[in-house]
Parts: C-alpha cells; structure tokens; sequence
C-alpha cells in the first residue's frame, strides 16, 4: 500500500489532526535515547483502546510494522523504527483511571507519566514504588515494557513487582485482559511474560498498579569513599550484615564533578566516590538501624557519613542522583549508558576493569549506578562527530557487557535489549534459549509486524 493511501486510512481511524507525517515530524521520531535513528512512515496519536485496536487490526492486514511509543526516553533503542511503519504514540491516553485504596490498586492509561500518579498519590498518603530516574517524562507504557527498575526497587522490586494486570492489544489487533486487581491469578501468567517485552508482543492499553502506603519514615545518608572499589565493598557488607535498605546508590568522581556543576547537590568534589544510602519502614528503631549502617561504612573505609537533617537536605541529595545523567550530559556531546548487572560481590573487580576498558579505548567513563541491585551504568562519553570515536564507543561497550556477562552478571538491569543489544544477547543466552524465546515471539505475532528488529538476533540453533 502506498504511504498516502496508508495515511488516509489510519486518519479515519484516529482523525486526521492526530496523524504525522511531514519530513519534520519523521525525523524526530526516528530516535530515542539511545545511539541508533530509523524512520517511520508516520506517527499516529489514539484516544482509546479501540482505536488503538483498529490501527494494529489495519497494520496487520496490510503488514506495516507497528512500533509503540511513550515518552522515547529508553536507553536501547526501543523505539527506533528500524523496517519503516507506524509509531502509535501513547501521548493522548495519559489518564489516571482509578485509585483504589482500599484494594492499594491505581488503574493507568499508558501515556500517563509516572511520576504524575506519584505526586497524585501523595496526597493519599501512598506511593507507587519503582522510581526511574527518568520518571518525570517516562511513561508507564514504556516502564512496563522495558521491566525498568529505579533507585527505591532494591527493596521493593522492578515494575514487574507492581504490574498486576494490564488491558493488551495483540499484534493482529485483538485485544485481551491479562492479570486482574486480585492476586493469584490462574493460568499462565501473562502479565509476567509481557512486562519487559519491549512491545515485541502486545501493546499495553491499560495497566493495574500496586500502589503501598507511605512508609512512616525515612532516613538518608551519604557515605563519601577515597576509593570506588571501597564504595562497592560496603555495598556487599551492608547487606551481608542482614540490611536492605530502600537504596543503595553510587556516583564516582567523574558524575560528582557533574553534579556539583549543575545540580549542587552538595557532594564532595575531592571524593572518589558517594554512596548514597536510603532507609524507610517504621520510625522505631531507625535510628539504630542507620547507625548500624553507618558503622558498616567507617568499617569499610568511609571517610565520612552525612546523614540528611530536613526534607530540603534529602531532596537536595536526590535531585544529585536523578540530575546525574542529565548533569553528564554537559561533559561532552554524548554518552552511552550501559547497563549491565553483576553480583554484589563482584562490583568492586568488575569496576576496576570498566575503567581498564576506559583507558584501553582512550573515552572518560563516568559510573552513576543502582549499586545495591549490582546494576552497573558505566556512561561512555565521547563526540558523534568522530567517526573513530563513535567506533570505539561501540566496542567499548559491547566489552563492558562482556565483563558483566563473565562475571555472572548479565546485559541489562533495566534498560532492555531494543535494537543495541541483540548480538550481545550471546554472551548470556545459547542459540537454543533465543530460539525457545523466537517460539514464544512466533506465537503472539506470527507476520512480525510488532516493534520488528529489536530484542532476538537471528541465530539457527
Ligand atoms: C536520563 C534518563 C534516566 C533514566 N533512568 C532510568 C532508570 O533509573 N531506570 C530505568 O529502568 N530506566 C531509566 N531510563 C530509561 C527509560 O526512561 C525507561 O526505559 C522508561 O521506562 C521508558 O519510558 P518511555 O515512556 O520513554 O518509553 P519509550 O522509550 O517510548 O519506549 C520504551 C519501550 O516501550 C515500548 N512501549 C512504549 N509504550 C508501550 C505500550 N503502551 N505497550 C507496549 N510497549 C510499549 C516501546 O516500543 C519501547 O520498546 C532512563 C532514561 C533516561 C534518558
């Protein structure tokens, strides 16, 4: 089918006001965060499930790639229209539906931002926990698609934790309930298959939340290190002593620097590193608890531990930690996040060895990571401008994976495998796993029109 003739049938379905398609408009939403751009055919904005129906049910017919967007803020090129085709851009279904708390349930449209539910929750007294560091843009259709993760889910779990059910529509424009607002469901679990499937295989319409009162208190430190190595060993010592706080968060020197220009969060520019350590629960015995915390750290070398005296003071440190890639950002025209996991114990060798690859590709490596949950963010920066750069950067990269892999970690913590990953998919799954993966793929969407390209490399087990 010709593009016009495409245009003009998806325009019947949404209105004409809510299809783009001029050279612009392309452009922009031929990338996201990460390194990689496509182009689309165009972009479509539906107002509700069944229009939404409607254009996958008309892609399918005629076989037009369908790629799913929220805010574009993923990290792997998620979003990236690799095969041409259709954006259906979630901007219009941004609606909170319901706030249950007697069942602690929020019902969500997918446009909707999350840090939008949160500050609406507030005023209940309650919280929704997985917190991206992105969530004043990102959108609850891309955090379920992408399992994203968050300082606050060392204690209470990624997005698949708090994603009880969702409305899908499916690739051939059917639309189905998985999960429900009670727990236990039968059946096959559905809900846990389709959280962190990159919309590979359903498009989320709407999506039933955990929500969880506010705990009663909280209590933030910051422990400054002379060494890294040192901050992730006290990682591995706080909670080997039985501690999980809520978070576990480091930043090196380099993100420090950052920080303090644009931010000022008030972190110390001589440190090698911070630790920036979060506890919450009961207000009994959290002072005992944070002192014990804080033991651990001098214990590990801490040169010294702050710890927050006012609400002003703890939302100063965590305007540092959610600032920090944006504060990277002015340290050279670009930087690609990677994000791998390790276990705990192996953070402070396999930090050792990211800054080996630093120096072995000549590109500064800045590390601002989820430290508790082992998920590593060495950020390469370098300039898009220079080719040999650029060519290095990859590398780099694809090696830094390789030593998460190695180390009996693995290639994404939060951040998904979208277009950037898919060959490095190898360092942790065999042929036969992507194959068994490609079987469940095949299942759902059989012409392969949903967001194609991203994800299972071809591989012939
Ligand atoms: C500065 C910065 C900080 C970040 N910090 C974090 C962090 O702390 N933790 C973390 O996990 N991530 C983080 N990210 C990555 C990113 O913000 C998350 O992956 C986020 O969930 C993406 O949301 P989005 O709305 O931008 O989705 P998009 O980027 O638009 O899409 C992401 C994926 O979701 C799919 N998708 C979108 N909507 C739907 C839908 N309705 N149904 C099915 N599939 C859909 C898309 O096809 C794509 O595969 C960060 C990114 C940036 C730029």
């Amino acid at each position: 089918m010709n593009r016009e003739k495409m245009i003009e049938e998806l325009s019947k379905i949404v209105g004409k006001e809510n299809v783009l398609y001029s050279d612009t408009d392309l452009l922009l939403y031929g990338y996201d965060a990460s390194l990689f751009k496509g182009k689309p055919d165009c972009i479509v904005f539906p107002g509700s499930t069944e229009e939404v129906s409607k254009v996958v049910k008309f892609c399918h017919q005629e076989k037009i790639p369908v790629i799913p967007r929220g805010s574009g803020t993923n990290l792997s090129g998620g979003t990236i229209p690799t095969k041409g085709g259709v954006i259906v851009h979630f901007s219009r279904m941004n609606k909170i539906l319901e706030i249950d708390l007697e069942n602690q349930r929020a019902v969500v449209e997918p446009g909707l931002f999350t840090l939008t539910l949160k500050n609406q929750l507030v005023r209940y007294g309650y919280v929704y926990q997985p917190d991206p560091a992105s969530e004043k843009v990102s959108t609850f259709g891309g955090n379920f698609a992408e399992n994203s993760g968050g300082p606050h889910c060392l204690k209470y779990g990624v997005t698949t934790n708090h994603v009880l059910g969702a409305e899908v529509v499916l690739p051939d424009g059917e639309v189905i309930q998985v999960g429900g607002k009670a727990l236990d469901q039968p059946g096959y679990d559905l809900t846990g298959l389709l959280v962190g499937s990159e919309g590979t295989l359903g498009i989320a319409t709407k999506l039933i939340l955990r929500i969880m009162p506010k705990p009663e208190a909280v209590k933030t430190l910051l422990a400054i290190f002379n060494s890294l190595e040192d901050a992730g060993r006290t990682v591995s010592a706080i909670i080997a002593d039985g501690i999980v706080p809520a978070t576990l968060e480091i930043l090196d020197k380099l993100t420090i620097k950052a920080v303090e220009e644009s931010v000022h969060a008030g972190f110390p520019l001589d440190a090698e590193a911070v630790l920036l350590i979060e506890i919450d629960g009961l207000k009994d015995g959290m002072e005992r608890l944070a002192e014990r915390i804080m033991d651990i750290c001098r214990k590990n070398q801490a040169r010294e531990v702050r710890s927050a005296k006012t609400e002003s003071e703890r939302m100063q440190l965590w305007a540092g930690r959610k600032g920090a890639f944006g504060a990277i950002a002015r340290l050279r025209p670009n930087y690609l996040v990677c994000d791998g996991t390790v276990p705990r114990t192996k953070l402070p060798e396999v930090l050792t060895r990211v800054m080996e690859v630093s120096k072995k590709y000549n590109l500064p490596i800045a590390n601002v990571f989820h430290a508790g949950d082992g998920n590593l963010h060495p950020l390469i920066l370098f300039d898009e401008r220079d080719e040999d750069e650029l060519k290095r950067v990859h590398l780099a990269g694809s090696e830094i994976m390789k030593l998460c892999a190695d180390a009996g970690g693995t290639i994404s913590g939060e951040h998904g495998i979208g277009t950037e990953k898919m060959r490095e998919m190898l360092f942790v799954f065999s042929p036969q796993d992507i194959a068994a993966m490609k079987k469940v793929k095949m299942a759902f969407d059989p012409e392969e029109i949903l967001n194609p390209g991203k994800v299972l490399p071809e591989v012939s087990a």
